[in-house]
């Protein structure tokens, strides 16, 4: 049985965080000035166990979530998740994908592909070497996730690439990464840099907005729209009429799509989060932890859910922006 929330939203898509720490410090998401030596991560017995994630993904399942994805933080850094994707993939008729930056898909591609895995997102801002080393902050190098993109597409695994667009850093990048994966089935999408969080210094101006990123793939590669597949999907999708395949954009700052907005947010920690733009989540671990059955869990996300009337990106105004807006390492890109 499915639930709507108070603005008749289906709940269709769930994001489940890992963990809050990642390998890198992209400057637009893990500025190295907040989350250098000293910053505190989620201590290990607070992190939910794969079996208290299997347990919230199943009932949520049962209530119409078709589509589960987990991220973080950097995935791939928590050990043995090819166990939690076994796990999940054997939920039922569920699209089960993974973000990650693809620092270690070289290794992992064939184990989370054997393991259920259905697709990878790879996070990927420059094909500069020196524009990425200097954007993921650490000095790592792009041939290593290119390597990685190709070890997820030869364990057959679907893969899309994510750039985040940022005004005077990358978006010199646009036409060559997708330049680099039209014709190769890799859907590339472009996303405007957004004001997650409270350390990364966003500005507007600082923002690329979609029309204009698109006009730009446009002034090379000639495209038309494409109709959305459903409700809910995050990207303008566009294909290029030469038949070189397809790309999007994600205008959540300029034309922000909340109306459709069918996603719940797990943090690592056991608190879900009905909007990516959240201030505080709802405590679930308790609930788990209290030693509640299915059908306690049940009724508690369900009033979570029912109860839902967010829509931050909609509302957006200098004093939104001000909010104490939790992380998005945190509560999983
Ligand atoms: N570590 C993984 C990765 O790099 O893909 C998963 C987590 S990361 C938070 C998920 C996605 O969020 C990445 O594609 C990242 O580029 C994007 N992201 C992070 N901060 C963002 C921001 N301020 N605006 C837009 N996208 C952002």
């Amino acid at each position: 049985m499915g639930v709507v929330d108070t603005l008749g939203r289906p709940l269709r898509d769930l994001r489940i965080s890992v963990t809050d720490r990642c390998n890198f410090r992209c400057v637009y998401c893990m500025p190295k000035e907040v989350f250098g030596r000293d910053y505190e991560f989620l201590p290990r017995a607070e992190l939910l166990t794969f079996e208290e994630i299997e347990r919230v993904a199943r009932v949520l399942v049962s209530l119409g979530v078709h589509k589960l994805r987990l991220t973080g933080g950097e995935p791939l850094l928590r050990r043995e998740l090819e166990v939690l994707v076994e796990r999940l993939s054997s939920l039922g008729d569920v699209d089960l994908a993974l973000t990650t930056n693809g620092a270690a898909l070289a290794a992992k591609a064939q184990t989370l592909a054997e393991a259920g895995l259905d697709r990878v997102t790879v996070s990927l801002d420059s094909l500069d070497d020196e524009v990425f080393r200097a954007m993921n902050d650490v000095d790592f190098p792009v041939a290593r996730v290119l390597a990685g993109i190709d070890a997820a597409d030869a364990a057959g695994l679907s893969v899309k690439v994510n750039v985040v667009v940022k005004r005077g850093l990358n978006d010199g990048s646009i036409l060559e990464v997708a330049e680099r994966f039209r014709g190769t089935g890799h859907v590339v999408r472009f996303i405007e840099y957004m004001d997650v969080g409270a350390t990364n210094g966003w500005r507007l101006d600082d923002v690329v907005p979609a029309a204009e990123i698109v006009r730009t793939l446009a002034s090379e590669f000639p495209l038309e729209p494409v109709e959305a597949h459903y409700r809910g999907e995050v990207a303008e999708r566009y294909r290029y009429r030469d038949g070189g395949g397809e790309i999007g954009v994600i205008a959540s700052v300029t034309q922000p799509f909340c109306g459709d907005c069918t996603r719940l947010r797990l943090s690592a920690d056991g608190k879900l989060f009905t909007c990516l733009f959240a201030v505080r989540g709802h405590d679930v671990r308790a609930v788990l932890r209290s030693g509640a059955d299915d059908g306690e869990l049940d009724d508690a996300i369900r009033r979570i859910w029912s109860g839902r009337s967010d829509r931050y990106s909609e509302l957006r105004t200098a004093g939104t922006r001000e909010l104490r807006k939790v992380e998005m390492s945190y509560i999983g890109g």
